[in-house]
């Protein structure tokens, strides 16, 4: 169903990207190929439990198109994972890496399993499982899989272990089979960071164009690598971050939350709740609690959504009052809310451009590993943000011109850079 619906936004774009393009047969066929995804693959993974059990998991790999480049996508572990919320993002990541011009194509993974009820040895049995029954799929010239939701760079280096260890090789290139790790194992600086800091420098592009003046107040929902960074980044560009959430609720306070404290607080408290950190203090007396629903709903100039898919749907749309919406999050605001905020004049800074920061990253560290170069955080964040600035430009000129919105336009870059490609 949601596969149904977010393909419905990407096909609203047929008729006119064919009345840009002319050819209206090739066209047709890049849009019958990308309703399918080329492989699916599910496996169960059995998981001998430290009370002697075995539970069996369900996992998958779903590799949706390849017509740019080896597949490439995250691999989430979440209790409510299922096919076609990993069809979907996987065909996120096919039309994101055609956007930002990555040579790439789109994949997704996951683990239907809560980790956090998973010790951290069974944790990383079941991460090695999962990678000895895709081992035949997966590449540097295949499919490369990264962190997402509930992945990190310690998770990741398990699978290059174990990748390695079935590969019988010392060959240093294959450690770009994966992307994530950690900088002790090739890893690439600044990639846990990137997501969030593609974010700022999107956000920082958009508010030029419109001429908005700082401070800006921003709510953030979610508040793991991608919130958390984004917040961290913004608060240092001067924007005021008045409200953040994680799944246990969230803070809000009109002076404004320094973010770097309020993770500190976070680690030692085990949630965000209570901790009203603001300038260089942490103090009880200086913020309030909100509910999940509530930040969706604050009065605010930018909402973040940095959590899951779908929060934004037809039941909660009518009451947003954020006047730009930066989806940081794949697929945040469903179909039918995405109408209802773009007739109430919402800006939505789609996905595929807010959250790209991530995937570019990942190429870098793929490169990183192929021609076996070190990259400092300096240079990651330059180039990132020279990918970034020109495709923004690029899908504000499409927008301008054509008179769209910015996902509409960010759609039809990202199909004509497929359709090149479908015709060369
Ligand atoms: P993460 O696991 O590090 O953090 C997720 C955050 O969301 C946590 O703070 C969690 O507490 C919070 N959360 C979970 N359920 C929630 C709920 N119901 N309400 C509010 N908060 C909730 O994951 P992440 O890597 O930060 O990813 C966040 C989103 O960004 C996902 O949709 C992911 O697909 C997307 N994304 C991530 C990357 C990346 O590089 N990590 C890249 C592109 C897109």
């Amino acid at each position: 169903m949601i596969f149904e619906n977010t393909f419905q936004k990407f096909l609203e774009v047929k008729e006119l990207f064919k009345s840009l393009i002319g050819d209206g047969q090739k066209i047709g066929e890049i849009f019958k190929i990308l309703e399918k995804p080329q492989r699916e693959i599910k496996v169960y993974l059995p998981l001998k439990k430290e009370n002697g059990e075995i539970d069996i998991f369900e996992g998958y790999r779903i590799q949706h198109n390849n017509f740019l480049g080896p597949y490439k996508g995250g691999i989430r572990y979440f209790q409510e994972v299922n096919e076609d919320e990993i069809k979907t993002l996987a065909f996120l990541m096919t039309i994101k890496c055609a956007l930002v011009g990555l040579p790439l194509g789109g994949a997704k993974g996951g683990i239907r399993v809560d980790p956090k009820a998973l010790s951290e040895k069974e944790l990383e049995n079941l991460s090695r499982e999962y990678v000895r029954k895709i081992y035949d799929f997966i590449g540097p010239e295949k499919d490369i899989p990264a962190p997402d939701v509930n992945t990190n760079s310690k998770i990741i280096d398990w699978m290059v272990d174990e990748y390695l260890k079935i590969s019988n090789s010392n060959d240093k290139k294959l450690k770009a089979t994966f992307t994530g790790k950690s900088i002790e194992n090739d890893g690439l600086e600044g990639r846990e960071e990137a997501t969030g800091k593609g974010g700022e420098i999107i956000l920082e592009r958009f508010i030029q164009k419109l001429n908005l003046q700082k401070p800006l107040r921003v709510a953030i929902q979610g508040f793991g690598n991608v919130g958390y960074n984004l917040a961290k980044f913004l608060y240092q560009k001067g924007y005021k971050i008045i409200a953040l959430s994680d799944s246990k609720g969230g803070i809000y306070s009109e002076e404004g939350f320094n973010p770097e404290l309020v993770m500190e607080c976070k680690k030692e408290k085990g949630m965000i709740s209570g901790c009203y950190c603001i300038g260089s203090v942490c103090d009880s007396n200086l913020g309030n609690d909100i509910s999940n629903e509530e930040i969706l709903e604050l009065d605010v100039d930018i909402l973040a959504l940095a959590a899951l898919e779908n929060v934004i749907h037809k039941y909660n749309a009518d009451k947003i009052k954020a006047k730009i919406i930066l989806e940081m999050a794949n697929n945040p605001i469903t179909e039918e809310a995405d109408e209802i905020l773009n007739k109430k004049g919402v800006i939505i800074i789609p996905d595929v451009l807010a959250n790209s920061g991530g995937v570019i990253v990942s190429y870098f560290e793929m490169l990183q590993n192929l021609n076996n170069e070190k990259w400092n955080k300096t240079k990651v964040f330059e180039e990132l943000e020279k990918y970034l600035t020109k495709t923004f430009d690029e899908v504000w000129e499409i927008k301008e011109k054509l008179n769209i919105d910015l996902r509409k336009a960010a759609f039809i870059l990202s199909l004509k850079r497929i359709y090149e490609k479908y015709i060369s």
